[in-house]
């Protein structure tokens, strides 16, 4: 047993001619991303403290959807959620609708930490903040260049709501895939566990580029996007609609918890069996300190590292 922690910043079609400069500052930021979380492991923070760090990190990083890189609903507004899990305790908080608040994610461990509720949205959550002082911004702070240009280019490719590309087929259950190009950058999660086998996870996201306003995807859903127990600590990412029907990290928990797999072989089975092709990717680990990162699109941006010294970096 001993220390580990995975990161992810979205999974999804990921044109394998992604240029040098979108790839460079992701894979820089993956790298930060990572030394920052091993970095606490080390200094024996707790692993819930150390998703929090990691995903704020994330979050305040352009390049991935979450926080400050959050893409645009139709109406050209941000809309970002979070949520936060222990895996002893199962204490939990997410938040959804959330338009001035820089770190998301420290807003769902209040919610967990100072309300008697697991999951506030919109304009409670946004009071909530306030009433907790954590650092607000004016929305504008969010509507970036890119995220302007990544909403037009959705909205002239499909007029109808989320650019997704068309149904695919096979055996796995009928289900559009994830967005495709440029209007796929990631939501950031992250999954932690210390030398005693504490674990914690962590997601954030800004959801997907021209969705309804109201649209909540699976992020902060417990069980669908997040979830942590005594065993293993889960954050997925990819088509939210999918991940919910699958009920895709508490899936991973149970295969487990009643079926006594492996880490590896509970999340190989969910993204291979559970959710259809092109759909979704996780990041996990185990209490007893093993690390999976599997996914069934083209890539997912992604990095971990076990305590025995494996690390790892990835994209596709
Ligand atoms: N799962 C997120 C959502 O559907 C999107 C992503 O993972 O990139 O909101």
């Amino acid at each position: 047993m001993g220390w580990a922690i995975a990161l992810q910043g979205g999974a999804g079609d990921i044109p394998l001619s992604l240029p040098p400069d979108r790839k460079q500052p992701r894979e820089a930021a993956l790298r930060h991303c990572l030394q920052i979380g091993v970095s606490a492991l080390k200094a024996n923070k707790p692993p819930l403290d150390v998703v929090e760090l990691v995903v704020r990190e994330l979050e305040n990083n352009q390049n991935f959807n979450a926080g400050r890189g959050s893409v645009l609903t139709s109406n050209g507004t941000v809309e970002m959620e979070a949520c936060i899990m222990d895996g002893n305790t199962k204490k939990c908080g997410a938040v959804s609708g959330l338009s001035t608040v820089v770190n998301p994610i420290s807003l769902a461990r209040l919610v967990m930490e100072k309300t008697p509720h697991i999951y506030l949205a919109f304009d409670a959550a946004e009071a909530f903040a306030r009433e907790q002082g954590v650092e607000t911004v004016d929305a504008n702070h969010f509507i970036t260049p890119e995220n302007v240009e990544r909403l037009r280019q959705a909205k002239e490719a499909n007029r109808v709501q989320l650019d997704y590309t068309q149904p695919i087929t096979g055996t796995a259950p009928k289900e559009t895939s994830a967005p495709k190009g440029d209007s796929q950058i990631g939501t950031v999660g992250c999954v932690a566990v210390d030398n005693m086998g504490n674990l914690a996870t962590a997601t954030s996201t800004g959801g997907f580029v021209n969705k309804m306003v109201g649209r909540i995807g699976d992020t902060p859903i417990i069980g669908a996007g997040t979830y942590a127990n005594s065993l293993c600590a889960v954050s997925a990412t990819g088509k939210g609609e999918s991940i919910i029907k699958a009920t895709v990290a508490r899936d991973v928990a149970a295969l487990m918890e009643y079926k006594g797999l492996s880490l590896k072989e509970a999340a190989a089975y969910v993204i291979q069996h559970c959710v259809a092709k092109g759909n979704a990717g996780l990041v996990a680990v185990s209490a007893e300190g093993e690390v999976t990162m599997p996914f069934n699109t083209t890539g997912m941006f992604r990095a971990c590292a076990t305590e025995d010294g494996y690390s790892e970096i990835g994209i596709w």
